[in-house]
């Protein structure tokens, strides 16, 4: 059958519908309508949607900068870039410009391109894959080409997606739900998240959903030098409620302080990726050295925390010093040989061309402990088996002295499969702040900003954050933060926020305030407090606790950003009811 190849206006016309609507379910129907009719563009198309043109794993950068493209409206319109400029200012958004100029008269040739999918993301492409001498030319000719080829609401899109800016407002979860309801049955919902999590490219996903290839789907486990979404820690405040939890059936770990690390290795190529997938091999060559020098295997995926040391002593060091240590590539050999790296391996979900995922913990350590003989750049993590309260203390005591942030229980249960990307209770974690009356710090994320008035005119004075509802996938607000900041911090925030203000309210937040400003959610900042109370103005879990009422954090101050989270890595709704009921429990018990 003769495929043709879907018209990029038929893509923009469902691109306004999700603009229309935050209803998730509305949402999920609009994009299986147009994953269906997509046809053999079905994975270009999913990128396009998510603002990409690859997984980000891939590391691909559209890059042409906003002057670049004031300069590419000012010469196919022939208008002076200052007047492009005005427009700019007065719109903030580089796609309406670009749609204004557009509709105001552009110089357009005899015969027009058929303006399709394929022939735009192949713009895109080019836009994105010229590098060097007189790239920056061909990369402005590729943009004015879309530019005389398409209509104004078209180039509105093209100009978002080149800028980072589409924001449909749909998470990859609803990417999923869109593609299993256009292409798969519900029963398999689960499996094939579960296969996102392994794999996690849309594309990938969808190509297969597709082919009906759904068989090779459910038995997508992790492969080497293709990033997974980390499993992760459930939290309780006493050693009893974690032992009661782990059925008495656990094993206690350290928990390191320093950078989540999953390593592959696959015929001699070795590559890292961080929490966020974001590859960052090149900020560790200490370890990709001596990774090679110290093993050898076929292929291999492990997940760790690396962590710098001195040497000398043994000693842990901050997990500041590591950080210090990314995207400064240039000072890295000399820092890497002042302060060197040891990763803790904590589990392993590959060996020799294996998958060791569905095997129980205490299976997979048995493996880490037979295959990777400790040396001074790679150490299992320290850990006890037991179900002895004080022992676990003890231990506890000892993971502080020797700079650890606490303990991570980890079921020896015969279910304590790898779960990727998933918050569960086969491990939970124990950090000296549970002592406190405090509970754990919280990941929000900023939604809105409120202007400053006298020593914080000019900048913020307050910003709203919310947690994110994994559920219905929204952002609901948690608390107003105005404390712990330093000065430097409060001047830089307008420039920090500036290109991340929207005018009405960011799609999938859900808000009774209204802030001076609204963020589009993408900034992640760490937030203690001292406590959670019922609120009748926040929206986080909103009528679970009382009627009417939400949860609020009271007297939050900010640690630090958490660059490494995205918004949906934020705490949960569902963790901040967690909070709330088990810090009920320790003032009840007092
Ligand atoms: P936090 O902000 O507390 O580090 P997080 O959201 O990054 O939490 P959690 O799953 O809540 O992640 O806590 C587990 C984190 O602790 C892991 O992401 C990992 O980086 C770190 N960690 C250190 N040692 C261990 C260990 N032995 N087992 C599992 N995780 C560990």
């Amino acid at each position: 059958m003769l495929y043709i190849n879907m018209d990029f206006s038929d893509v923009v016309s469902y691109f306004s519908k999700m603009e229309n609507t935050t209803k998730r379910l509305e949402l999920t129907s609009i994009l299986a309508e147009l994953f269906k009719k997509s046809g053999e563009d079905l994975k270009k198309l999913v990128y396009l949607v998510q603002g990409k043109l690859m997984p980000d794993y891939i590391g691909v950068e559209l890059g042409l900068s906003d002057k670049l493209i004031i300069k590419a409206l000012s010469k196919a319109s022939g208008r002076p870039e200052a007047d492009i400029n005005k427009i700019f200012s007065r719109l903030g958004d580089l796609g309406s410009t670009a749609e204004e100029i557009s509709s105001s008269g552009i110089q357009k040739p005899l015969i027009i391109e058929r303006l399709t999918l394929d022939y735009v993301y192949q713009q895109l492409i080019k836009i994105s894959s010229y590098t060097g001498h007189g790239s920056i030319k061909t990369k402005m000719d590729a943009y004015i080409d879309l530019l005389i080829n398409s209509n104004p609401i078209e180039i509105k899109y093209i100009t978002r997606i080149i800028t980072g800016k589409l924001r449909l407002g749909v998470a990859d979860s609803t990417i999923l739900d869109g593609l299993i309801e256009a292409f798969s049955d519900k029963k398999y919902a689960e499996d094939i998240e579960t296969a996102y999590n392994f794999h996690p490219d849309l594309g990938y996903i969808a190509e297969n959903l597709m082919k009906n290839n759904i068989k090779e789907l459910l038995n997508a486990g992790p492969l080497p030098l293709i990033p997974f979404k980390v499993m992760l820690a459930e939290r309780l405040q006493s050693i009893s409620d974690i032992r009661e939890k782990m059925n008495h059936n656990a094993a206690y770990e350290y928990k390191y302080d320093g950078l989540r690390t999953q390593l592959h290795f696959l015929n001699g190529k070795i590559k890292i990726f961080s929490r966020g997938l974001e590859e960052t091999t090149s900020s560790f060559p200490d370890i990709v050295q001596n990774f090679k020098s110290y093993y050898s295997f076929d292929s291999c995926i492990i997940d760790g925390e690396s962590v710098p040391y001195n040497p000398e002593t043994g000693e842990l060091y901050p997990f500041q010093m590591v950080s210090k240590r990314r995207g400064r590539k240039y000072e890295l050999t000399e820092k890497t040989k002042e302060v060197p790296l040891v990763m803790f391996i904590f589990d392993i979900l590959y060996l020799n061309g294996k998958s060791l995922v569905d095997l129980p913990y205490p299976e997979r350590r048995l493996i880490i402990e037979k295959n990777f003989k400790e040396n001074e750049y790679f150490k299992l993590a320290k850990r006890i088996v037991t179900d002895d309260e004080s022992e676990i203390l003890k231990f506890f005591e000892r993971s502080i002295e020797e700079g650890c942030e606490g303990i991570v229980a980890k079921s020896n249960g015969i279910d304590s499969i790898y779960r990727a990307g998933a918050r569960g209770w086969l491990w939970i974690k124990f950090k000296r702040d549970y002592q406190s009356e405090l509970s754990d710090s919280l990941d929000l994320v900023v939604i809105g900003a409120f202007d400053g008035h006298g020593r914080r005119k000019g900048t913020y004075g307050a910003l709203l954050l919310a947690c994110y509802n994994n559920e219905n996938d929204t952002f609901e607000t948690v608390c107003k933060l105005g404390s712990g900041f330093t000065d430097e911090m409060l001047a830089a925030m307008p420039r920090l926020l500036s290109d991340k203000i929207i005018e009405k309210k960011p799609a999938r937040v859900n808000s009774s305030m209204e802030p001076d400003h609204w963020i589009y959610p993408s900034l992640v900042l760490e937030i203690r407090g001292a406590e959670i109370t019922v609120s009748p103005v926040h929206t986080c879990a909103m009528n679970i606790i009382e009627n009417g009422s939400g949860l609020a954090l009271r007297f939050p101050r900010l640690i630090k950003a958490r660059d490494d989270k995205k918004p949906e890595d934020a705490t949960t709704t569902k963790e901040i009811i967690e909070m709330y009921k088990s810090q009920k429990k320790v003032i009840e018990k007092s």
